[in-house]
């Protein structure tokens, strides 16, 4: 168990049967069983505090494949530099810079053959990482940095990317014969913002979304597949990965209590906007202590310090089911017999509740406010509410209002939780 300084958040809200409110500061346990700062933990689990990130960048140009630009310097001073073209950029604008080992020089080019092309992917992973260790920057500065992003541009695809754990034994010196792994963020020169971003995250122990076809929660986090789109278009974690990395901490509605009163509530949404990365969480723990239901906006206009942050997203009010293990990691869930598993943070889409779903909630033209039917759990069980929710006059997806709301032939027991949250 984490000390209860590393989930430091502002405070949760709760709310009594009798209506009132009241501020339970502090309620480090909800946040954290639904993985509050599980990310930002020591590893093995996390990848520690997010702060500045010292990066090692190395280009790995496979003779016979297609050439870097001439201009190659100034492509990677690009890469760490705060215009909007690269995933430096945006972990910066996400709190998480990167700067370069070295302070600043251009790291050097690691030249491959033709033959070490044609490698299979782990020996061509395990390859790069022993250039590195043993040809370009030596086993001392991979052990003393537990929190190193290794970010390589390679050519081997022509635009895609992955991320890799490279196996070194060190060769030579006063740490010949320790073992060495290395995390890598792969991509080719030509591949997008996004997956760029999405490479680079994995180091910092984000987990694929995309779930059992690829293409589950699609357009509404970082962690799914792939938007159309240019090279500047990014979109936001989803609000688990948010949570995980301490970007979000969530208002949490304990909605038991609603359930037995029969009485609706209203509270305001915003979008993100300069750091900051609202969500809203349900929690109805007669259901289960570790699901429960993230409601946000998003805005493909969302900003911070001028800089677009979401602007793949297809806005909207987006639903999302979680169900976390023990550690606060969504759990692994399948998705149907025979089509694999689905990662437990999934988006209930509209109009169908479909998990995954593309669409988010948007009025209808002419109208601000959209409503869903009874919502189900990740086991098709009633949730026993609805939601509607309304964008502010306003327009646009910037902000706007969701209203609870309880039927009574679903009405539960009050479940009776300690001061504090869960048992
Ligand atoms: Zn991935």
């Amino acid at each position: 168990m984490l000390s209860p300084a590393l989930y430091a958040i502002p405070s949760v809200k709760t709310q009594s049967l009798a209506g009132e409110e009241r501020a339970v500061p502090l309620n480090e346990q909800i946040a954290g069983t639904f993985g509050y700062g599980a990310l930002t933990a020591p590893p093995p689990r996390g990848r520690g505090p997010l702060r500045e990130r010292p990066a090692v960048v190395a280009i790995v140009d496979y003779e016979g494949g297609a050439r870097f630009p001439a201009d190659q310097d100034s492509f990677l001073a690009e890469y760490f530099d705060t215009s909007a073209t690269t995933a430096g950029a945006v972990l910066k604008r996400m709190g998480a810079p990167l700067r370069h080992v070295g302070g600043g020089t251009m790291p050097p080019i690691v030249q491959m053959s033709t033959a070490e092309r044609a490698l299979p992917e782990p020996q061509r992973v395990d390859l790069v990482a022993h250039r590195l260790v043993h040809d370009v920057f030596g086993p001392t500065l991979f052990m003393e940095n537990l929190d190193l992003i290794v970010i390589c541009f390679d050519n081997f695809s022509p635009d895609g990317g992955a991320n890799r754990v490279g196996h070194v034994t060190v060769g030579i010196g006063p740490h010949a014969g320790a073992q060495l792994s290395i995390t890598i963020a792969f991509f080719a020169l030509a591949a997008s913002l996004r997956t760029r971003l999405h490479e680079v995250l994995h180091s910092l122990g984000g987990i694929d979304v995309y779930g059992h076809d690829g293409n589950r929660n699609y357009r509404h986090s970082i962690m799914s597949s792939g938007a159309p789109g240019g090279d500047r278009e990014t979109v936001l974690p989803d609000p688990w990965h948010r949570l995980a990395w301490q970007l979000t901490a969530p208002d949490i509605w304990e909605v038991a209590g609603y359930l037995h009163g029969m009485a609706s509530f209203e509270v305001g949404l915003r979008a993100a906007s300069n750091g900051a990365y609202p969500a809203l969480l349900l929690w109805d723990a007669g259901h289960s202590a570790t699901e429960c239901l993230i409601v946000e906006l998003r805005d493909n206009a969302s900003t911070h310090d001028g800089l677009a942050v979401d602007s793949g997203v297809a806005p909207g009010f987006v639903l999302w089911l979680l169900s976390v293990d023990a550690a606060g990691i969504p759990v692994l869930r399948s998705a149907a017999p025979a089509e694999g598993n689905d990662r437990a943070i999934l988006t209930v889409g509209s109009p169908e509740l479909e998990l995954g779903g593309w669409d988010p909630w948007v009025p209808a033209p002419g109208s601000v406010s959209v409503s869903t039917p009874q919502l189900r759990w990740l086991d098709d069980s009633p949730t026993g509410f609805s939601l509607t929710m309304t964008l502010d006059e306003a327009g646009a997806y910037a902000s706007g209002t969701l209203r609870f709301e309880p039927f009574i032939e679903f009405a539960k027991a009050p479940v009776r939780l300690p001061l504090g949250g869960v048992p």
